[in-house]
C-alpha cells in the first residue's frame, strides 16, 4: 500500500539532511567514471582544494566516503594513543555520543557538564586545563554547533583558554552542522582537527565527511598509538597529493560537492553566514512571540543553523510534530535524549531563504492551533517584521 500523495513540496525542516539544490542534484546525475583516470583527477583536485576555503585553512582537508561519525573516529584514532585523556564538554547529545566513542576507543574522558542550554564554556575548560598540571589531557574536543540544542560554542574562546595556559593539547572541533552556517576559522583559531559532514550546511546528500588537519595534528598522527586502517590519514594524504583516493571515492557525491562549493562562493561565504544569522533571528523572534523559550538560553551561544523550541509542560513535542507532518507535510526535528518529547527543532540551514523559513514558521504556528498547544498568536508576523526590517542586511556584503 502506498501513502496518499502529498501535493506541493515536502518541507524538510530538520537540521540535516537538508534539501539539496537543483543545481547540485543535476551535477550529481552523471555517468560513472574511472576513478584512476585523468578526468577524475581534475575533479579530485578541484574538490580537495575548494573545500579548504570553507574551513578557512591552507592545510589539508580529507574527504571520507562516510557520515560525520566516521570523521569523529578518524580524528581520535589518528592522533591519540590508548589511555590518553581527552577533555570534552557535554553540550548536548552529539557531545555525549562523541565522548562515548572516545571511551569505547580506549581513551580516558573527562567531561565538563552543562545544562544543555549553552555552548562549551571556555572558562570551565580553562579551569580544567589549569588543574591538569602534568599535561595528561592530550585533546580538547568541542562541538561547534550542537545540533540537539541549538547552541554554538565559541571555538575562538576555547583556543584562547588553551593559549592562556600554553597547554599543548590538540583542539578538536565538530562542525558537522556548523560548517558554512557559522563562521569557522580553522587556521586563525588554531584548531587542530575540524570535522564536518555533507548533509547540513553543505547542501549535499549524506555520505561525505570532511576533516581539516593542522600541522600539529599531522605531527601527532605520526606518533599516535590507536589503530587505523580504512580511516588512516596517511593513506589518504599520500593519494590526495595527486588528486586521487586510496579506495573508490564517492564520485557522484564529489560532483555534487564541486557544485556546492561553487554555489557557496557565488553567494559569498560571508553572505551565507549573514543569511543564516538573519533567518535564525527571525525564527527566534517567532518563538518569543508565541511565548515559548528556546533551549539555548544565552544570546552569545545562539545557533544560526537550528533552533530548539521547548514545548509547554503537558504537551508532547513528538505528538505535535506528527500533527504538523500529517497536516502540513513538514518534518520538524525531534528532541534528542533528555529533550525527547520535550522539545522540537526547526532547521534553518543550507539552501534556505526567507520564504522557506516563513513557510516553516507558518506550519509551526498552525500546528500549535491544531494540536491544542497554548500559544500567543503573532509569531509568523514577528518573523516577517524582522525580515522586512533587515532587508538591507540581506544585500551582498562583498
Ligand atoms: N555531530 C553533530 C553536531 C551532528 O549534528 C551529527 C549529526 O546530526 C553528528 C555529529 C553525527 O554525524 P553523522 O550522522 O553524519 O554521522
Amino acid at each position: 500500500t502506498r501513502e496518499p500523495r502529498s501535493p506541493g513540496r515536502h518541507f524538510l525542516q530538520i537540521p540535516g539532511p537538508t534539501p539539496v539544490p537543483e543545481r547540485v542534484l543535476a551535477a550529481m546525475s552523471r555517468q560513472m567514471l574511472d576513478h584512476r583516470g585523468l578526468e577524475f583527477q581534475q575533479l579530485g583536485r578541484r574538490v580537495l582544494s575548494g573545500i579548504k576555503s570553507l574551513f578557512k585553512t591552507q592545510s589539508h582537508v580529507i574527504i571520507y566516503p562516510s557520515s560525520g561519525t566516521g570523521a569523529w573516529e578518524a580524528a581520535l584514532t589518528n592522533t591519540l594513543s590508548p589511555g590518553d585523556k581527552v577533555l570534552m564538554c557535554e553540550t548536548g547529545q552529539f557531545a555525549v555520543l562523541w565522548a562515548a566513542m572516545a571511551a569505547r576507543l580506549g581513551l580516558e574522558t573527562e567531561v565538563i557538564p552543562t545544562d544543555w542550554r549553552i555552548g562549551a564554556d571556555a572558562n570551565l575548560i580553562e579551569k580544567a586545563l589549569k588543574a591538569d598540571k602534568g599535561h595528561k589531557i592530550k585533546a580538547v574536543c568541542v562541538v561547534h554547533n550542537e545540533t540537539s540544542t541549538g547552541c554554538l560554542t565559541r571555538v575562538d574562546e576555547v583556543r584562547k583558554a588553551l593559549d592562556a595556559l600554553q597547554h599543548p593539547a590538540l583542539l578538536m572541533t565538530d562542525s558537522i552542522s556548523g560548517l558554512v552556517c557559522a563562521d569557522l576559522r580553522h587556521d586563525e583559531w588554531g584548531i587542530d582537527v575540524t570535522v564536518s559532514g555533507s548533509q547540513k550546511g553543505m547542501m549535499l546528500p549524506p555520505g561525505l565527511s570532511f576533516t581539516a588537519i593542522s600541522a600539529k595534528a599531522l605531527e601527532a598522527s605520526k606518533k599516535a598509538g590507536l589503530r587505523t586502517s580504512y580511516f588512516s590519514w596517511s593513506d589518504m594524504l599520500a593519494n590526495n597529493s595527486n588528486g586521487f583516493f586510496p579506495y573508490t571515492p564517492a564520485t557522484g557525491l564529489l560532483y555534487g560537492l564541486a557544485e556546492a562549493i561553487d554555489m557557496i562562493h557565488e553567494e559569498g561565504l560571508e553572505n551565507v553566514f549573514v543569511r543564516h544569522e538573519r533567518l535564525a533571528e527571525a525564527t527566534r523572534r517567532a518563538v518569543a512571540a508565541w511565548g515559548f523559550e528556546t533551549q539555548c538560553r544565552e544570546a552569545k551561544y545562539y545557533s544560526p543553523a537550528v533552533t530548539t523550541v521547548i514545548m509547554p509542560d503537558g504537551h508532547n513535542a513528538d505528538a505535535y510534530r506528527k500533527i504538523v507532518l500529517d497536516n502540513f507535510n513538514m518534518s520538524l526535528g525531534t528532541g534528542l535524549n533528555r529533550l525527547a518529547g520535550k522539545a522540537f527543532r526547526i532547521g534553518h540551514l543550507g539552501d534556505t531563504n526567507e520564504l522557506t523559513v516563513l513557510g516553516a514558521l507558518t506550519g509551526v504556528e498552525m500546528g500549535f492551533e491544531l494540536a491544542g498547544v497554548p500559544y500567543k498568536k503573532g509569531g509568523v508576523q514577528a518573523a516577517m517584521s524582522y525580515i522586512a526590517e533587515t532587508a538591507e542586511q540581506a544585500k551582498a556584503v562583498a
